[in-house]
């Protein structure tokens, strides 16, 4: 963010601009980014207020270590100031989450216009000094429509990053009361310990001995829809799909097998394969590329069913209508139930044996 730009605003004219500037990623500092918002609720100017925070940063610093981290910083708030243009000012409201204002604009049509186009262009435009494609969260709010205070403004903003997160990142949320007012974002956020809750609860409820097996995995996969928000958690038999749960709010309502030796081929030798996108799997198996397709599935995470060397299955957990970017912590859960059907089955079959 240069002087030139801040300095058209009336407000940063009577500023001492010395100190406003973050020192990484030269857009402007919190206290600074903040004053200049107050001044703007006091003039009864309308802007939108936008949160943007990048998703699964923190396993980019642990896969290139921390300066790589500080450069793909500076860069994604370069690129942020290049593409939003002088009519925004942006701020760094700290670690990796950015903010920005759009004076005049808040009309809900122009602020799903701007943030798409901002969408479209990072990820199109921009060279990280990393493989992976980067991708980043937003959430936004109007003033005065969503509140006159910037207090309350900011809260219903993070409700809509929030929300962002929870759909699977890599998207933008405009907060809207009727969908977004209930969200309480320090409730709901899962944390690295929430997902250590959620592996023990996994464990309890598929080894559960007052309960049939078939029962207890039907209660697992129910119970992991209710921690991950996916659209769709299935086990893929040889034949056919079991235990199959639909989120309620799924466009798709209707999931089918997909034939074991295309998850086979996929997944490998790990028996595990995730993916946001559905074309990184055409060179691993077209045939489930094209299962995929069938289904409008985008991404997708599976996880093989695997005690010693006996396969019964994958576990499958697929979203349609966006590149969700999963977390290692999804992946994980995901693998823990793939194990734990895997031992409960294998058991039984032990057991049985054992009868006969
Ligand atoms: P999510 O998709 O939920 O946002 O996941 P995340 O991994 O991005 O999680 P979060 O936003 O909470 O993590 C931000 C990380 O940014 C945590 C911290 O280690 C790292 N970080 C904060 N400030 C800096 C910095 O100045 N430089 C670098 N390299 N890393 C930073
Ligand atoms: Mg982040």
């Amino acid at each position: 963010m240069n002087i030139e730009t801040i300095a058209k605003h009336e407000f940063f004219k009577t500023q001492n601009l010395d100190y406003a500037f973050d020192s990484l990623t030269h857009v402007l500092n919190r206290s600074v980014f903040f004053s200049y918002v107050e001044y703007l609720i006091k003039q009864g100017t309308k802007f939108s207020f936008c949160l943007v925070d990048i998703d699964n940063f923190k396993s980019i610093n642990d896969s290139y270590g921390h300066l790589t981290g500080d450069r793909v910083l500076e860069h994604f708030a370069k690129s942020l100031c290049e593409i939003l243009g002088e009519s925004a000012i942006v701020g760094r409201f700290g670690g990796d989450e950015f903010m920005y204002v759009i004076e005049n604009v808040e009309e809900y049509d122009e602020v799903w216009k701007n943030s798409h186009v901002l969408n479209v262009q990072m990820r199109k435009d921009v060279d990280f000094p990393i493989k992976e494609p980067l991708t980043f969260t937003a959430g936004l709010t109007r003033h005065p429509i969503d509140g006159v205070k910037f207090e309350e403004l900011f809260d219903k903003t993070d409700k809509a990053l929030y929300r962002g997160k929870l759909k699977g990142r890599n998207c933008f949320i405009i907060y809207l009361p009727e969908k977004h007012a209930k969200i309480d974002v320090n409730k709901s956020r899962l944390v690295d310990k929430a997902y250590v809750e959620i592996n023990e609860q996994i464990f309890s409820t598929v080894f559960n001995s007052k309960n049939d097996s078939r029962t207890c995995i039907d209660n697992a996969i129910k119970y992991l829809m209710s921690c991950l928000n996916v659209e769709h958690i299935c086990v893929e038999g040889k034949t056919s799909m079991f235990f199959s749960t639909v989120h309620k709010l799924s466009v798709v309502k209707e999931f089918s097998h997909i034939p074991i030796a295309h998850l086979n081929q996929a997944a490998g030798s790990h028996g595990l394969l995730y993916a946001s996108q559905r074309n990184v799997v055409k060179p691993l198996s077209e045939s489930l590329f094209y299962n995929l397709v069938e289904q409008n599935i985008n991404s997708f995470v599976i996880a093989r069913i695997q005690a010693f060397d006996k396969t019964y299955g994958y576990v499958r957990c697929d979203m349609c209508n966006i590149n969700r970017i999963w977390q290692l912590q999804e992946i994980d859960v995901i693998s823990t139930l793939a194990r734990c059907i895997a031992l409960r089955l294998y058991y039984d079959e032990k057991q049985n044996e054992v009868v006969k």
